[in-house]
Order: C-alpha cells, then structure tokens, then sequence
C-alpha cells in the first residue's frame, strides 16, 4: 500500500482513558521513592572525602589549600588533587587551637570562611531529585497518552463528535493504468475525472453529474482498487470509509460520522468520498422487523440527508462499493442519489490475462511465460485472486532457488489457489492411492470421451492441504458465455465419472466424491429451476438467485409440491448421467487401466500425455 498521509481526521484527549493515567501516576511515585531510597540523589551532590588530620597538615605544607572552614568537631577545607582538580575534605579536630596550623593557613592566604556546603542547597536537591523527574514523567506521558488516542482514531465517549477512521489522502497513486480490464466500468468513471479536473465546464451548461456512483460486483474485483483511481486520475483528494465503521455501540453516533464525513469533504473540495461496503449501513429498512437496528437506520437517513444537502456543483463525487446490491435501500438508488451503478464483473479471458500482466510488471519473468494459458486456467477468478497468484508463483519461484518466474511456478501457484498446497507428507496407503488413480482417471475419460467437453488438462493425485486426494483439471479453449444442454448434461455425466471408475473397477464405493456429488446436484439443480432444461418443467423459473454476487445462493419459489417434484427430475438426471458414464467406462476398461497404471506411476500427467495414451490405444484396438 502506497497510501500518502494517511491519518485518522480526529484526535483528541480522550476522558475515559484518563482512568488508566491515574495507574500511570501511581507507578510514577513508586519508582521516584526507589530511586530516592538507593541513593540515587547522591549523584547530584558534591562528593566530600573525609580524611585523617595529618593529611590535612600535609596539604597545608604543600600550599595546596584555598579555603577552610571549621564548625564545632570538624575542619572542611578545599584543595587541589594532582591532577589540580578542586576536592572537598573533611576531617576531625585533633587539636585546637592550632596556632602552627592557623600561622601556616595566614602565610598562605587561606580563605577562612563560616561554612563550605557539603551538601547542595536543599531546594535545589529537591528540584533535582524529584522535581524534574516528575516533570519528565509527566511530559512524557502526556506524549505517549496522545500517540495512544491517536492510535485509538480519537475518542469513544465524546457523543456527537466523530471517531470513524476517514482516511484522507491527498494523493491515492492510483491511476486506471493500475486497473487491468473493467473498461466498462472505467468508460463510466471517465467522466467523473474529468468532471472533477474541469466541474465549470459542466456548470456552465447547466449540467450536473450524478453526486454518486456505485459500484457494484463480487469480491476481489477492484471496486475499492477503481475508486482510487478516480482519484489518482482525478488528482483530488480521496476519503475513504468503510460501512463496517459505522455500526456503533452508541446510537446517534454513526449519524454523527456521516455529517462529519461531509463536512470534512465539502472542506477539500474537489475530491471524492468513498463509501466502502456500503450494504452495512444500507440495507433495505423494514418495518417488520423486530425493533429494527436504530442505529442502522439514523445512519441512513443521514446519509440520505447528506446527499440530498450538499451542492452537486461544488465537486464532491460519492463513490460506494457493494457486493450485495439487492439489499439496498431503494431511496439510496433513487435519481440525485447513487443513481448511477456501475457493475465491475469478474474478469472475462482478456481481461484475467491483463490483470496477471499488470501485476507481473515488476516480477522477473522467464520467456516462455504463457499468461493465456494460465487465464484460460482460472476460468472465474477475480482480479484479487489473479495477483495472488502471481505473488505465490514468486514465492515458489525464491523457495526453489531461483531468480526468474517460470511457466511451472504460475501453473503451480494456480493449483494452489484451487486446491490448496501440495502434501508430500501425506501418508496415502498404495490401496487409497490406486483408488484414486482409477477415480481420476474415471472422470477424464468421461470427458473425452463425450463431444463438447472441456480439454482435460492435467491429472494429478498428489494430495493436497484442502483434502482432496487428486484431481482433474479441465480448462476450455477459449472464454465460455452459454452452456448447451447437452453440455451441462456432459458435465454432470463427467462429475459422476470418478464414482462410476470406482465401482466399475472395485465394485465398491468410497467417500472420494462427495464434492463430484454436491457440483453435479447443484448443476442438475439449476438445470431444473434456473435455466429451463427439464423437459417436466420447461421455461418456468422455480427459484430465485438472493445473492448474485456472493457464491449466488437461490431460494425456492415454489409450491411444496413442486419442490419434491424438482428433486425427483434431479436425482433422474444425475442418475442418467451416472449410468451414461458408468458405460463409457465399462466400454472403455482397457483404457482405464492402462491410463490408470500410468497415473499411478507418474502422480501428475498432463493432458497431451492423457491424449496420447489414449489415441494410442485407439488406434490399435477400436478401429
Ligand atoms: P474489491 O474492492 O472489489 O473487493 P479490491 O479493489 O480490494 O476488490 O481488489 C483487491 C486487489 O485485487 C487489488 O488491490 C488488486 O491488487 C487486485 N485487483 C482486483 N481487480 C483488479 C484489476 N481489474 N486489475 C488489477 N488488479 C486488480
Ligand atoms: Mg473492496
Ligand atoms: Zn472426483
């Protein structure tokens, strides 16, 4: 992240953690009275030598004395060491008066004087011993007391002030150079940057753009990575929020942060507020509901009253971001607010090849990297998941030793994001290992053997860390937009293909397909309800997809029985499929066990090597 200046807009002493200070304090006194106790004091004291009394005379022999002072036992006096240091000494009264002594101190011009302190001055030992350390304590944490509520993103208890984290940026660095494909969605932003370069031009003819758009497409497509690059583009500053910021434990204070949110914007005019995950706070209000969330609600509403209050002219653009658009509340949609959605959508096979280019820029790259053919490998992926895997092929590329990103790490890292790391550890017994072989295998040949099948790939029964023991990899030639019937049927017929290899062969079944089952039920399944291809039902939708974006879970809008009806027409089709496949594969035995063989041998076969053997046997048997 490159974020310039980014910095929570509110900061402020904050009362409630004052509580923790007074513990601070306490701590403070103690470790002053340790410090007094050792002694410590001492250091800011002139050291006194106490000495015998002939040292004494022998220094008044020598002319070393500068002045002396004597009180009722002892003689204080001054002089110079060798090294012409100034010492204070200290020493008993032997005899006195001593008028040897005291004829010696006048010759040499001794100054006698009432009292040479031994001591500092109190007030000054005082200040220095406890005043001023005090006062560092104190300085000091008042500065760590301000980092901490900086941190903090301000204050929790001050009502009506905010302490959402808006992120102010001045320069976001983003341009739509950094957005790879989504040239739909970067046509229609277009404008806003130009409307922010030049907002007179489109007042003077008496337009206004729309105050908001929004965003709308699964995750990991790049709506938040779009939004900053209107504002890079756009060379204004941008404000970010996330929904998610707003839920609050006091009610009133979302609100609070919205109006704080538009003031601060309509401050930095020109420049762009982005609201992130607005779904949160967006949702459809109902009435139903139990009490409903308030809270929720306020918030709304005054977002609601923000957009509709603030001057469309003055060029503050509202950009948000969903994935859940169906739950917004219309008056968000309505004309003069969000009236503009633009969809950002999953890469197609252009733009998924574009995506990994961009974020290979600054990877080392070997010269046979082939990004179609890894696009044409990750059929639905998002532009997230794509630089996820060219990092992890970076990654693999510096676990091997190596400087430069080949073919092999891509390919791998694409694996990885399917189905996890490899498990070389993984103890699978020969018997589990031949099972698997046969079960791969199964579903390959099926697909071959069936016009309109995805080419097989690879084959590999490496086990990986999200449990699956092997697994076949089919990837299309080109980008797919329609499915045929007979396709979809295929697919099923595919799906069953592993369990069908299982029994043909074994004669038992195993726990291995349960994820072939539950695909090949949700294909049959919409099949049925969705895309109008039982000969039963016909062109009637009996579901409804709730969530478009997010795996496009369906509720039934049907009679319940209508319902039992559907499951019978989806346990006929899968198992028609099933025994279509269970017959290519007993048709085609030799086959399975020499590819079987093969795969058990060699782990992982690529789809040329499948080919191969396959056409092989071909050749010399059928024809
Ligand atoms: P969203 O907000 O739609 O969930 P993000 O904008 O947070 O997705 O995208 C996450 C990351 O995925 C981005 O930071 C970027 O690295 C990458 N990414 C997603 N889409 C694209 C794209 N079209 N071009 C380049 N990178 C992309
Ligand atoms: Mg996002
Ligand atoms: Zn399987």
């Amino acid at each position: 992240m490159d974020m310039k200046e980014k910095k929570p807009a509110h900061q402020g002493p904050d009362k409630n953690s004052m509580k923790p200070f007074l513990y601070y304090y306490l701590i403070v006194v103690v470790v002053l009275m340790v410090i007094n106790a050792l002694g410590f004091s001492s250091l800011f004291q002139r050291e006194v030598r106490e000495v015998p009394y002939n040292e004494l005379i022998r220094q008044v022999d020598e002319g070393n004395i500068s002045m002396i002072s004597k009180d009722d036992n002892s003689l204080v006096f001054i002089a110079k060491d060798e090294q012409g240091r100034e010492n204070i000494y200290k020493t008993g009264i032997w005899t006195w008066p001593d008028e040897a002594l005291d004829s010696k101190l006048e010759e040499q011009n001794v100054v006698r004087v009432a009292e040479i302190p031994t001591e500092p001055n109190p007030v000054m030992n005082a200040l220095l011993s406890w005043v001023l350390p005090l006062v560092l304590f104190v300085i000091i944490g008042q500065i760590l007391s301000r980092s901490l509520a900086k941190r903090m993103g301000g204050n929790a208890m001050t009502f009506g002030k905010s302490n959402a984290k808006i992120y102010a940026e001045n320069e976001t660095g983003k341009t739509f150079a950094d957005v790879a494909g989504e040239e739909e969605a970067k046509e229609a932003l277009k404008e806003i940057v130009d409307f922010l370069h030049n907002p007179k031009k489109y007042a003077d003819i008496g337009a206004t753009l729309p105050k908001g758009a929004l965003l709308v497409g699964p995750p990991g497509t790049g709506k938040t990575l779009l939004a900053r690059a209107v504002a890079g583009e756009a060379h204004v500053p941008f404000f970010s929020i996330s929904g998610s910021e707003f839920v609050e434990m006091f009610v009133g204070m979302g609100a609070a942060k919205v109006r704080d949110l538009f003031k601060q914007a309509n401050e930095k005019a020109p420049c762009i507020v982005f609201i992130d995950e607005i779904d949160t706070i967006g949702k459809k209000r109902d009435a139903g509901a139990m009490g409903g969330n308030d809270e929720r609600e306020q918030t709304l509403n005054q977002l609601l009253t923000e957009m509709d209050g603030f001057d469309g002219r003055k060029g503050v653009v509202i950009l948000a971001a969903t994935n859940r658009p169906e739950s917004l509340d219309k008056a968000l949609l309505r004309p003069g607010r969000f009236d503009r959605r633009i969809p950002v959508e999953l890469p197609d096979l252009k733009g998924r090849e574009a995506i990994l280019k961009v974020h290979a820029a600054n990877v080392k790259l070997s010269d046979n990297v082939d990004f179609n053919s890894i696009a044409r490998a990750t059929s639905g992926a998002s532009g997230a998941e794509l630089a996820n895997i060219v990092n992890e092929a970076a990654l693999r590329a510096v676990r091997m030793g190596r400087g430069i990103v080949l073919q092999e790490d891509l390919e791998e890292s694409v694996e990885v994001v399917i189905a996890g790391y490899q498990r070389k550890d993984a103890s699978v017994s020969e018997n589990e290992k031949k099972i698997v072989a046969y079960h791969e295998i199964g579903h390959a040949l099926v697909a071959a053997k069936q016009s309109h099948s995805a080419p097989v790939h690879k084959i590999t029964i490496i086990p990986r860390t999200s449990g699956a023991l092997g697994y076949t990899m089919q990837v299309e030639e080109g980008e797919r937009f329609l499915m045929s019937q007979e396709e979809a049927l295929n697919k099923i017929a595919t799906l069953t293909g592993g369990r069908a290899a299982e029994e043909v062969i074994f004669h038992s079944i195993t726990t291995g397909a349960s994820n072939d089952i539950e695909q090949a039920t949700k294909l049959a399944r919409a099949m049925v309800t969705r895309y109008g291809m039982s000969s039963h039902f016909g062109m009637v939708a009996l579901e409804t997809v709730t969530n478009q974006y997010l795996g496009g879970d369906s509720s039934l809008a049907c009679s319940p029985e209508t319902a039992k009806e559907i499951d019978d027409e989806v346990v006929e089709m899968v198992k028609q499929q099933y025994d279509k496949a269970k017959k290519i594969l007993e048709e085609n035995e030799s086959k399975l066990h020499e590819l079987a063989t093969y795969l058990l041998e060699k782990e992982t076969i690529t789809g040329e090597e499948f080919m191969q053997i396959l056409n092989r046997e071909e050749a010399r048997g059928d024809c």
